[in-house]
């Protein structure tokens, strides 16, 4: 076969001049097509003699396999162009700066909260959950606090209906509401922290709205010294190692005997400083044994049950570990609060 050298230089040179797949298949038309140049010498084989058929029958395959394999190399390089092409139009620009999004702090109470919570988990007691709007029965009655009781003034709240519907004043209710849901022959462990209310005027030390975050134990054989040994382990975990803690006699009309219970100034560890006025002691609760009528009111017997009973302002543990000087900051959603919980955090 003379010409097929001159077949293949002729196909390669018009591919040389092909830029795009619409032009490729005409070549390929050209050469391998129906009428193609390449596919006309099938009809010569005829012609020929047969001792020559078969050779030639041989080159013409390979011209064919050749020619095919000139145009696929022309169609691979035709679409890696363009496919390079498609990447540089749509390639991303990674190093245009982004929209910074910031990030926000956790609420400082909900995580003293969350911090006070797994102290207590850890010893076995149940977190749980009561109504803000409550029942004068359960927010005082049941608790020690008869209609008229003097102590209810120190608690003034906001009443809904009658002065029979109100705001807690404090979170107790839901202590009362944990013991009336057993059978009175059940040990209770858990703390119920929360949002109360009264109608105190705000100041730096004073708000309508506070949180609570109030503990009770009922079990058999409990005294007064299972509460030191809670409270120390409490305040060892919240203020310190080296925190000592004390006990001083105080009157609640739900507990009996009752305590204010101090710690050792963390600031400057007993020796005296502005946060402890000098006296080297914080009160950070008071707490006591359970009254033996509010056992009785939540049915259990106080001749074999006994218990003992603790309340922690939220905002107050907080003012004193962030060294935060006015409770309204915490209801003002002032963001430099977060940041500067978030410097003392880190
Ligand atoms: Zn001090």
């Amino acid at each position: 076969m003379e010409n097929k050298e001159e077949i293949l230089k002729n196909l390669k040179e018009k591919l040389d001049s092909v830029t795009n797949l619409n032009s490729l298949n005409d070549v390929k038309t050209e050469f391998l097509g129906k009428k193609g140049s390449i596919t006309a010498l099938s009809s010569i084989i005829g012609s020929l003699p047969v001792e020559e058929k078969k050779t030639f029958g041989a080159e013409l395959n390979k011209l064919k396999a050749e020619a095919t394999s000139l145009l696929e190399s022309k169609r691979e390089e035709i679409e890696t162009k363009i496919l390079n092409e498609k990447l540089a139009n749509e390639k991303i620009d990674i190093s245009l700066p982004s929209t910074k999004l910031p990030v926000g702090a956790p609420n400082i109470l909900e995580h003293l909260i969350e911090e006070v919570e797994e102290v207590f988990m850890s010893m076995g007691y149940d977190v749980v959950d009561g109504p803000e709007i409550e029942e004068d029965k359960y927010n005082f009655e049941l608790l020690n606090i008869p209609k008229g009781h003097p102590a209810r003034d120190a608690q003034d709240t906001f009443y809904i209906e009658d002065e029979t519907i109100l705001l807690r004043s404090q979170t107790s209710p839901v202590q009362v509401r944990t013991m009336l849901s057993t059978d009175g022959n059940t040990p209770v462990r858990m703390i119920c922290p929360g949002k109360t209310y009264r109608r105190d005027a705000d100041d730096a030390t004073h708000s309508h709205q506070f949180m609570q975050i109030e503990g009770l134990l009922v079990d058999k054989n409990i005294s007064l010294s299972d509460l030191k040994g809670t409270f120390d382990v409490i305040a060892k975990k919240l203020f310190g190692e080296d925190c000592r803690t004390r006990f001083r006699p105080s009157y609640y009309q739900f507990t009996e005997p009752s305590v204010e219970t101090d710690i050792s100034c963390f600031k400057c560890h007993g020796e005296g400083c502005s946060l402890c006025k000098n006296t080297g002691w914080i009160t950070v609760s008071g707490a006591g044994m359970v009254h033996p009528n509010v056992l009785r009111n939540c049915g259990y017997d106080p001749n074999v049950w006994s218990g003992f009973a603790f309340g922690f302002g939220a905002e107050r543990l907080a003012m004193l570990k962030y060294g935060i000087n006015d409770i309204r900051t915490f209801y003002q959603t002032d963001l430099r609060e977060s940041a500067t919980f978030d410097r003392k955090e880190a």
